[in-house]
């Protein structure tokens, strides 16, 4: 039963220490295949390293909206260019946290419309992140789809139906993380049932937000086989089948992970 945890920070201090290991027990755990995702373009190399180290590690190229105030400098042909590296995989993450908004709403807009642009020129997906900013978020996916087509999935998803419902209309995927396993997560896991199983992933978002049981604790990427037992209890389908499903998917949307 293979599993992808398309969505980890394994550069983060929290893994320095014993990163072969992490990625070992993953393996051992089902999960076969990680992508290690970009929060700032300037620690290109640190991903790539990571990813030359491991076989089936990939990486993405892009700023996070925490940091979009710091690479608007960033040309868009910066991205594209670092995107060319045989295992970079994906443009982002980027997109709005109105949660936390360490970054001014305008720079993440602009950061976030610049990866756009990256994703439609590399035909790579792009990996978006959105939280608190679901009105905003659809608003601005609908107007820049409609001048270009670029692929994509909402990371982390913790958005309501609307936000589901007009990125699915969008082509785009809905990536489930370990809050759906959180007891309060009634509203989410409705959202997720709805979520047609061609265009769900799992993932980890590690090392946060780790599922329950290990909630609190540092997350790791074995346990997305707790996040995507509980995507198969909110389908009503068996975990050989979620995980069946969620890989082929991400085959699909993250095509350049095959020819690696
Ligand atoms: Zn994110
Ligand atoms: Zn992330």
């Amino acid at each position: 039963m293979p599993l992808v945890d398309h969505h980890c920070h394994l550069d983060f201090p929290d893994f320095a220490s014993e990163l072969n290991e992490v990625v070992a027990r993953a393996a051992s755990a089902g999960v076969t295949t990680l992508v290690t995702i970009s929060t700032r373009v300037r620690k290109f190399n640190v991903y790539r390293a990571i990813a030359e180290q491991h076989p089936r590690v990939f990486f993405s190229v892009g700023t996070h909206p925490h940091q979009a105030h710091e690479e608007l400098d960033v040309p868009v042909a910066e991205i594209v260019a670092r995107s060319k590296h045989p295992k970079c995989i994906a443009i982002g993450e980027a997109g709005l946290d109105y949660h936390y908004d360490k970054s001014p709403r305008s720079a993440q807009r602009e950061g976030l419309l610049n990866h756009i642009q990256a994703a439609r020129q590399s035909g790579l997906p792009l990996v978006i992140h959105s939280r608190e900013a679901d009105a905003d978020m659809a608003d601005l996916l609908e107007a820049e789809m409609a001048k270009g087509v670029f692929k994509a999935v909402l990371h982390c998803f913790t958005g309501g139906q609307q936000l589901a419902d007009r990125a699915l209309a969008l082509g785009m995927y809905i990536s489930a993380s370990g809050v759906i396993t959180f007891k309060k997560s009634d509203a989410l896991r409705e959202v997720f049932a709805s979520v047609p199983l061609d265009r769900l992933l799992v993932e980890t978002d590690a090392p946060y937000l780790a599922p329950d049981p290990h909630r609190g604790k540092r997350n790791e990427p074995s346990f997305v086989a707790r996040t995507a037992s509980a995507l198969a209890s909110v389908k009503g389908i068996s975990d050989e089948a979620i995980a069946d499903a969620t890989t082929a998917n991400f085959y699909r949307l993250y095509d350049k992970a095959k020819t690696s």
